[in-house]
């Protein structure tokens, strides 16, 4: 088989970099041993937020202080599986470093702007051109709660770096915030709108609709896991599969949390973690109760989001690498908290899921030419954004398999940048 570019990996990042490259006039062949949005992919289960304003990565500055009571409270956001522990450590070091300190939150926040701005919009008109307009909500805003405004006054610098970003944020309080959300539970009493945000209302079928427009175009997909690739004096030749040799000069790796083995064959050695999370989705129509606006959830660390096909609770950050089993415990702790905060909700049926967050340790993705290999770009790594940030991300990967100028620096999310 012969291809312009093999894109490896059909979740949200390899769809729209197919896409983009399709609409060049490439022969694209996407690999991946799962369709497209299948629930294998994290793109499948994510909240759905097009949140151009989540730009402070998980590990702001004092974060490591809360780990052990997360780590000891049964409902926590937060778990780590001990036999796991010391292959995780240095990342997990590098992750606490990461955000310690405003300064460096602030530039982590300067950069993944860059690669957010204008998310809702860039969604919108991807999905207008592959004729599922109605997936994207580029206007519905997005809204944090907090039991109160002093809850609220405690995370005050991520709200303070996100306003100096030029980002519009609305407090609500009180009885303005149960008007807005008659379904939500009264403990919570204080609210931030974030205008400028948008939503996803079926990842699943958004990706899967993508796949079908590249198809569309000159795309195909080859149910395939890619192997490793075959070079010819520093230059890619070929991309190698289960089954069988993709002859071409360019591919982009976009396999998310499995992206590193492929990137060390490619040259470079990179620190890609799993985040795994879980949701519980509730079924039903628009008259379900739940939000209206989709919220996170700030003392529970949940988003709860409205989507086409139900109601979703979305969160937990469980380190145990990509091949334990899942701990249905954790999804578990999304019904608890989906039931408290939408008392009217009958949360006794719900589907469960689990998957993995590609991520690296500063919260910002690669997207950069390989070290080892001419005609190989990375495009992984995207962490708690990786829906928001795809549709840049797709044109980024694009434009460096061309030879375009990139639309943004490139810089902050080099692969060097781990050396
Ligand atoms: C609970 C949860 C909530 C989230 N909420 C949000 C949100 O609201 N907004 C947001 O922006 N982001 C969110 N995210 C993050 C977002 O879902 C991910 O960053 C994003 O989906 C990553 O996309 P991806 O294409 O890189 O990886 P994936 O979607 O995981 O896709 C990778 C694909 O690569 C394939 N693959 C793996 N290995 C190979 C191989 N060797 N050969 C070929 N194919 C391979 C896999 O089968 C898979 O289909 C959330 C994530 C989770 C877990």
């Amino acid at each position: 088989m012969k291809a312009d570019v093999t894109v490896i990996g059909a979740g949200i990042i390899g769809v729209q970099t197919a896409v983009q490259l399709a609409e060049r006039g490439l022969k694209v062949v996407l690999v991946d041993p799962g369709p497209s949005g299948g629930q294998q992919a994290a793109s499948y289960g994510n909240a759905a937020w097009l949140s151009s304003h989540s730009v402070t990565p998980p590990s702001a500055p004092g974060v490591w202080k809360q780990v052990p009571k997360w780590l000891r409270d049964p409902l926590g956001p937060l778990s780590l599986r001990p036999a796991y522990l010391p292959r995780v450590l240095p990342w997990l070091l590098r992750y606490l470093a990461a955000g310690s300190t405003e300064a460096k939150l602030r530039q982590i926040a300067a950069d993944l702007r860059t690669l957010l701005a204008d998310a809702p919009r860039l969604h919108a008109e991807v999905a207008a051109r592959a004729g599922v307009p109605g997936l994207i909500d580029a206007e519905s805003g997005l809204m944090h709660v907090y039991r109160s405004r002093a809850a609220y006054e405690a995370e005050a610098l991520g709200w303070r770096i996100r306003r100096d970003l030029g980002i519009e944020c609305q407090e609500i309080e009180g009885d303005a915030l149960a008007l807005r959300q008659p379904d939500l539970s009264r403990d919570y009493r204080f609210g931030v709108f974030v205008p400028e945000a948008g939503q996803c209302l079926d990842p699943g079928a958004y990706c899967a609709a993508l796949l079908a427009h590249a198809v569309t175009m000159r795309a195909r997909h080859l149910a395939a896991r890619a192997t490793g690739f075959r070079a010819e004096g520093g230059k890619l030749a070929g991309v190698l599969t289960s089954q069988g040799e993709i002859a071409c000069p360019a591919a982009v790796i976009a396999s998310g949390a499995h992206s590193a083995p492929l990137a060390k064959q490619a040259g470079d050695r990179l620190p890609l973690e799993s985040e795994r999370g879980y949701h519980v989705t509730v079924e039903g129509g628009s008259n379900l109760p739940g939000p209206t606006t989709s919220v996170m959830v700030s003392d529970r660390k949940v988003v709860v989001s409205r989507l086409a096909t139900g109601v979703r609770c979305a969160g937990q950050v469980e380190i145990a690498g990509t091949d334990a089993a899942p701990d249905w415990r954790r999804a578990e702790i999304m019904r608890t908290h989906l039931g408290a905060l939408f008392p009217g909700l009958d949360v006794s049926e719900a589907q469960v899921w689990m998957g993995h967050r590609p991520s690296m340790p500063d919260g910002k993705p690669v997207i950069a030419p390989a070290g080892g290999i001419s005609g190989v770009v990375h495009c992984f790594g995207h962490g708690h954004v990786g829906l928001v940030s795809s549709a840049r991300s797709g044109r980024l990967a694009a434009q460096l398999v061309t030879g375009e100028a990139p639309e943004i620096d490139l810089a902050p999310f080099a692969a060097t940048r781990f050396r």
